[in-house]
């Protein structure tokens, strides 16, 4: 009896994967035929279901980010023919970065510049390069340079952190749930490197975006504005008061 009842089981799973086959096999066939049907249509949406097509998928791909960049580099070059460069000026330089190992880090870093962005430490509050730091300029992650911050959104929050209520750039950071302490908070790092940044709260400038980037000073690096920016915009200011 059990023997039997094994024998029409294995018979069972044998049809069901059978038939599973079948219909991947008529679904492989389905979507080919239709990748031929339009060799030149927009692959990139069917392209997340399609694998038979990857082909098509790829040069449709490569083709769409080749007239992407193409188009960019026209709006681009029509902007500054057209504008002043003031537009230049406003672009943030991102430095190439290299993935580097834990202890080339350890060499590069210093002891708590690598504890804070290696070992999710936490710097002290009123000890630190940055909590008070008035200066124009921008932040850039310590470990691989990407601008994350930039002055115009520091604020005093009395924590004795530096404390953003925006990014630079919202890409440029990523965000996990931390549960280190009792009570879960959101942790803040850099979407290019990992390092850890600090953390983000609710509790930020109502009149803003309610945001506080609390950050470590020692996951960061400043870099003041440069002098040719400064006396541009004293420039600008002049002339637009005496209009
Ligand atoms: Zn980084």
């Amino acid at each position: 009896m059990n023997l039997s009842m094994k024998t029409i089981s294995s018979h069972t799973l044998a049809k069901v994967t059978c038939l599973l086959s079948a219909i991947a096999l008529v679904a492989c066939f389905a979507a080919s035929v239709n990748s031929q049907d339009s060799p030149t249509g927009s692959a990139i949406g069917k392209g997340n279901n399609d694998d038979s097509g990857n082909g098509d998928f790829f040069t449709n791909a490569i083709s769409g980010a080749v007239s992407d960049t193409a188009s960019e580099a026209t709006s681009s070059g029509k902007k500054s023919a057209d504008e002043s460069d003031e537009d230049e000026e406003d672009e943030i330089e991102e430095p190439p970065y290299t993935p580097k190992t834990k202890s080339e880090l350890q060499k590069m870093l210093t002891p708590i510049q690598f504890k804070v962005t290696q070992n999710e430490e936490t710097e002290p509050a009123f000890r630190n390069k940055y909590w008070d730091n008035k200066k124009e300029g921008i932040y850039r992650c310590i470990v691989c340079g990407q601008s994350l911050f930039s002055s115009d959104t520091k604020y005093k929050s009395g924590t004795g952190w530096p404390s953003f209520y925006d990014t630079i750039k919202p890409d440029h950071v990523g965000l996990k749930s931390d549960f280190h302490l009792f009570y879960p908070r959101k942790e803040v790092h850099c979407s290019r490197c990992n390092a850890h940044l600090g953390h983000v709260f609710d509790d930020g400038p109502k009149e803003t975006t309610g945001k506080r980037y609390c950050m470590n000073s020692a996951a960061m690096t400043f870099e003041p504005l440069s002098e040719k920016k400064q006396a541009g915009a004293k420039e600008s200011d002049k002339s637009g008061s005496d209009e």
